[in-house]
């Protein structure tokens, strides 16, 4: 493996750590217990910073003042075009600030630098371009009716949201819920990932100076049993949006329905198929199928975690992704030409190193990699596993690391039943020259979204999300708007029926 010594010096500026606290109400506070906690650096495993520990009585501060900002506040009242014009300063300030923000996000979740500066801050600041260009488009219908009768539909802000991000994208899944959330006039409360609280105490200080009035965004750094479940449970929080693993997704939907059945939308856990025809380009299905399995360290939701390889190319296939697996240069994210850094934390860590153990253990055949690397830091050597059967382990659980699972195939209804039998349904890739492959392949794999001949293309308008256990609603694009509002009918009797 290369390590970051042969490659260039760090690319990224340097960057303060200025905001560790609370932010409730515009302000930067302590948390009601004085506590705090660390945030770790997982490529030394030594602490960032110590950040304010938001719970219960956090959450109750800042959802009530959420609430004012929604009841009194001129937040959802405002024009929408105003609301836009925020929306639109605020991008324009992560833009300014793009190349600190990607060292903080480094810093902090160990994804290299390069992506984060190059692909992620861009798609951030897109989606918010994308969604102030909504927020004055939202409107209601003049309804038909049968009788005398006026009818129309009002689409109006829910009210206060709450949402729970995890920390393996923080500046684009907060972007997923803030967009939306405020573009519809709703107000929020974010409870960030307890391993990454750094870069949305950052962009929601920069909210702020766009014009955000106080109260509208609040974010609350903290852990998931007690902040998380307090959001989830709250009384006065009228929407939840979630991401995460399917287990804490069954445990916030059920908080949610104890508590004041306010609606959840969840973005949830998958083991998506990627699926090499017989007349795919192999070289680019290689690359395709290496880069949906491993980019972000393998931490992706929609991951194509089980790479189903028709048998007439398998040979050719596999020794193609072992060679592109060794060249993968993993070391420090913030070196140029990284491609893979440490793993967010040693409990994800160790986790995915016993799932590699159980792949051994279950015989199928590691062809590459399948140690720690160094001794200090999370970094995991690319893995890549052939022979896997469907009922082992390591194809039916999320490992959520840089583990390629190769499996063969030999005709599409046998490879589509596999595909889909798995409880979760977020992704699935397909490489083929065939159209009509590529269309039974479309409609008969269970999942929110199939890329075929790519993976991982995030536009701000294509909606995102899982069948099965992998989820409720759509993030992203249009769809993601209705998460955000509810539908009021007007209906007023007319005093001349002729007309
Ligand atoms: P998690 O689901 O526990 O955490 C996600 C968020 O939920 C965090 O903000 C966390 O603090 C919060 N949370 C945890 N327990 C909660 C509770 N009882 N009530 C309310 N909120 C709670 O995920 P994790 O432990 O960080 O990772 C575990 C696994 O989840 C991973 O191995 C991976 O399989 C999966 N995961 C999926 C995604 C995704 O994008 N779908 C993201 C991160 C992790």
């Amino acid at each position: 493996f290369s390590t970051a010594a042969t490659l260039e010096e760090p690319i990224a500026p340097p960057v303060e750590i200025n905001y560790t606290k609370l932010l409730i109400n515009g302000q930067f506070v302590d948390s009601a217990s004085g506590k705090t906690f660390p945030t770790l650096d997982p490529r030394t495993e030594e602490v960032i910073a110590y950040i304010a520990e938001g719970d219960a009585e956090d959450v109750n501060r800042a959802v009530s003042v959420a609430r004012k900002a929604f009841d009194e506040g001129p937040w959802p009242r405002m024009s929408a075009y105003e609301r836009a014009r925020i929306l639109l300063r605020f991008a324009d300030l992560v833009e300014k600030h793009s190349d600190e923000l990607a060292a903080l996000e480094t810093w902090d979740n160990g994804k290299p630098y390069e992506q984060a500066v190059n692909a992620e801050l861009p798609m951030f600041v897109r989606l918010f371009h994308y969604y102030a260009g909504w927020a004055d488009k939202i409107h209601g219908l003049t309804v038909p009716a049968d009788g005398p009768h006026h009818v129309q539909t009002l689409h109006e802000p829910i009210g206060v949201t709450g949402q729970i991000i995890p920390w393996n994208f923080p500046l684009l899944m907060f972007a997923w819920k803030i967009g939306p959330a405020l573009a519809t006039g709703n107000t929020v409360v974010l409870k960030t990932a307890e391993q990454t609280p750094l870069t949305a105490l950052y962009v929601a200080k920069l909210f702020h100076e766009a014009g955000l009035p106080p109260g509208v965004l609040n974010v609350i750094s903290g852990y998931g049993p007690t902040a998380g479940a307090a959001l989830a449970s709250h009384m006065d929080v009228d929407k939840l949006a979630f991401t995460g693993s399917t287990d804490t997704g069954k445990i916030v939907l059920e908080l949610a329905a104890k508590s004041n059945l306010k609606p959840v939308t969840l973005e949830l856990g998958g083991k998506s198929p990627f699926i090499v025809c017989e007349d795919a380009d192999i070289d680019k299905a290689v690359e395709q199928a290496h880069f949906a399995l491993f980019f972000n360290q393998g931490q992706c939701c929609c991951a194509g975690s089980r790479t189903f390889v028709h048998e007439r190319i398998y040979d050719e296939f596999l020794e193609k992704a072992k060679a592109r697996a060794w060249r993968r240069t993993v070391g420090d994210p913030f070196k140029k030409g990284v491609e893979q850094g440490p793993q967010i934390d040693s409990e994800q860590f160790e986790k995915v190193l016993r799932y590699i153990r159980s792949g051994i253990d279950s015989n199928a055949t590691l062809e590459c990699g399948g140690e720690r690397i160094g001794s200090k830091g999370f970094f995991i050597q690319p893995t890549v596993f052939s022979n896997v059967k469907d009922d082992m382990l390591i194809a039916k659980d999320e490992i959520f690391g840089p583990v390629q699972s190769i499996l063969k195939f030999k005709g599409l209804d046998e490879v589509i039943k596999r595909a889909n039998a798995t409880q979760y349904g977020l992704a699935a890739g397909v490489y083929t020259k065939n159209i009509d492959t590529a269309n039974t392949l479309s409609r008969g794999l269970r999942a929110g979204t199939v890329w075929i001949n790519c993976f991982d293309v995030f536009d701000a308008g294509i909606p995102f999300g899982g069948y099965k256990m992998s989820g409720i609603g759509r993030e992203k694009g249009i769809y993601s708007l209705k998460n955000y509002l509810q539908v009021k009918a007007v209906v007023t009797p007319l005093k001349n029926p002729a007309w």
